[in-house]
């Protein structure tokens, strides 16, 4: 298995604050998980462990839970809602009347929370009831 030494100082400031930081491992290892999502087993390695904690910064306590092709899913979602959503508030006439579009942002809306995102449930109603309107 591949090993890649850890660079401690590479760690954000809010980690290196964290209880347990002085406990980190001197080198990652590739880690096996299961997808929350779909199940599958997928394997968070030592690469891209190096490359989220200190090159992106994340938290050194955040963890892996959804799959690559999961995460790649979500990211997709989370992108095409915040453009449906930045559409409405430059026009609001058009989106409002846009059934098909409300259609799909209220599709994206409740699928996102199934990869164990925070739902939305002020804009779900919202659109629900724009759609009954439309
Ligand atoms: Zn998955």
């Amino acid at each position: 298995m591949k090993k890649l030494p850890v660079n401690k100082d590479a760690y954000s400031e809010s980690s290196k604050k964290s209880v347990g930081f002085e406990f980190l491992d001197d080198y990652y290892e590739d880690k096996k998980y299961r997808c929350k999502k779909c199940y599958k087993q997928d394997v968070f390695t030592a690469e891209e462990q190096k490359n989220t904690f200190e090159v992106k910064k994340a938290y050194m306590w955040q963890q892996r839970f959804l799959c690559n092709v999961c995460y790649q899913e979500m990211v997709k979602i989370k992108k095409e809602m915040s453009e449906i959503e930045a559409g409405y508030i430059k026009d609001k006439e058009t989106v409002i009347c846009d059934k098909e579009l409300l259609k799909r942002w209220l599709f994206l809306l409740k699928e996102y929370p199934k990869y164990w995102q925070r739902e939305n449930a002020a804009q779900i109603a919202f659109v629900l009831k724009a759609i009954n309107n439309a």
